[in-house]
């Protein structure tokens, strides 16, 4: 069974593709088939809302099964920001140096016991007769004083877990404890039931 992911990101593509396809499914996104999707706005309050809101899109669309994820980081200190709006914190959308330089302006001065935080990834997946299903897969940690390590993306240099950055991690290492490991396992769960 053809899924198609509602982004074109290919780091996320290889990691659906590899973890679903066990299950028979295989993703591809619409570029593969010459397609454009639309874009949507995004406008949910909550990860699940926009995960939601993009397979939904995808699905009608192109009129067939359908997956999307929305994901960021949630800082205790700062009340869950930057949370939904994780990829544009400083401003433009994407900036990861400006991100992460602007976590640590506002942490500056808090101790480590209160620099906790954590991913959350939601997943939904949309299926043309209406059926639906959501995921969501956390991971927690801290937030270090400096960056450390150049693995991974986003906010991984400065996301420590068991004493360590996610920027020091492997993609397997940090696929057995993240957040989207999580989420996709999951779902991996719910699709069992049902496909
Ligand atoms: P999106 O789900 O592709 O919109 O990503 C949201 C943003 O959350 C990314 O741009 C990153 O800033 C952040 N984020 C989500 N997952 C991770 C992760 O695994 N490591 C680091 N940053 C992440």
């Amino acid at each position: 069974m053809d899924f198609i992911l509602a982004s074109n990101n290919k780091k996320k593509l290889a990691e659906m593709q590899r973890i679903l396809a066990p299950l028979g499914i295989n993703v591809v996104t619409a570029k593969m088939l010459g397609k454009t999707l639309t874009d949507v706005v995004e406008d949910g309050e909550t990860f699940e809302e926009n995960a939601r809101i993009k397979a939904v899109a995808a699905c009608k669309e192109m009129n067939m099964p359908a997956i999307a994820d929305d994901s960021g980081l949630c800082v205790d200190y700062l009340g869950g920001a930057p949370g939904i709006f994780s990829a544009r914190f400083s401003g433009e959308h994407g900036n990861d140096e400006a991100n992460n330089d602007l976590l640590l302006e506002k942490l500056e001065g808090v101790p480590m016991e209160q620099r906790t935080a954590y991913y959350v990834c939601a997943i939904c997946c949309v299926f043309p007769d209406g059926r639906e299903i959501t995921v969501r897969g956390e991971c927690h940690g801290n937030i270090g004083f400096e960056r450390d390590g150049n693995e991974g993306f986003g906010y991984d240099p400065l996301f420590i877990v068991d004493g360590r950055a996610f920027g020091r991690y492997t993609a397997e290492e940090k696929d057995r404890i993240s957040h989207r490991g999580n989420a996709l396992r999951a779902l991996t769960k719910e699709l069992e039931k049902i496909i």
